[in-house]
């Protein structure tokens, strides 16, 4: 038969109708309606039924059906439509479900990489990282990244817990009150001398607070004595030795010269 004999009412006659449907009987290719017709090189049905229809598609144009029916050819069902019309309808068929879920799979597969990556990066870092604490009613904090003094913080005790969760260091170098014999505690009157020995208590507590809570944790915790720790820099000096260009009082000072000799430690 040539194109130009063809009639929609040809078409139907190759159909069997399921509701409003036209459904194909012949052959197909790829599950498209397909028919032999002479003096065209395009065969597929649904191309001919618009173009007989009147609405004729554009050479790359899809052809595609709104029913959901892959082998009806009811010219009312079919309509030429965008290439990317076309893919989301067969998005919506499912079409490429298996593709989809391949990238989705290689999306989260990458992603897992980049969160170990992440996850090794701050391991690394928090295995590099020392903090030297000295305890007091004023906490002195420093904080050493792989060797080089990174902060200075001063925190009351009471922050000392939560600083060390929060942080992670492998290992706290403090100065330890509990590593020094108190007898400089006799102070002039026995009033001073209590007030003395109260301070001098709470240091400990805090220096056992350090030790406990590193324990649980598990980070290396070493205490200095007091008298092991070197003698106190100034300003100048702690810069000069340090590197360090921001601002430092005694108690970050010291926190940061008690962990001085172990800020390269592995
Ligand atoms: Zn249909």
């Amino acid at each position: 038969m040539q194109f130009e004999d063809l009639t929609i009412a040809h078409i139907k006659d190759r159909t069997e109708e399921v509701g409003d449907c036209w459904i194909w009987q012949q052959g197909s290719t790829n599950g498209y309606p397909q028919m032999k017709v002479q003096g065209r090189c395009c065969k597929l049905v649904r191309r001919m039924v618009v173009e007989l229809d009147g609405r004729p598609a554009q050479p790359r144009q899809p052809v595609v059906v709104t029913c959901g029916e892959a082998r009806c050819v009811n010219p009312a069902h079919l309509k030429a439509t965008s290439i990317s019309d076309a893919g989301k309808r067969a998005a919506e068929r499912g079409a490429w479900k298996g593709k989809a879920r391949a990238a989705k799979i290689a999306r989260t597969r990458r992603a897992n990489v980049n969160k170990k990556l992440d996850m090794d990066k701050a391991r690394e870092i928090r295995m590099s990282t020392i903090l030297g604490m000295d305890p007091g009613a004023n906490t002195g904090v420093a904080t050493f990244i792989g060797g080089k003094l990174a902060t200075l913080a001063t925190i009351a005790p009471n922050e000392i817990e939560r600083v060390l969760r929060e942080v992670m260091p492998a290992r706290v170098v403090f100065e330890d009150s509990r590593l020094q014999s108190h007898t400089w505690t006799r102070g002039k009157s026995g009033a001073a001398s209590a007030k003395m020995a109260r301070n001098v208590g709470q240091v400990d507590a805090w220096c056992f607070l350090i030790t406990a809570v590193c324990g649980e944790l598990g980070i290396a915790a070493h205490g200095v004595s007091p008298a092991g720790k070197g003698a106190k820099v100034n300003a100048e000096r702690f810069a000069a030795l340090t590197g360090w260009t921001g601002a430092s009082n005694e108690h970050t000072r010291d926190a940061a010269m008690v962990a001085w000799p172990y800020r390269g430690a592995k």
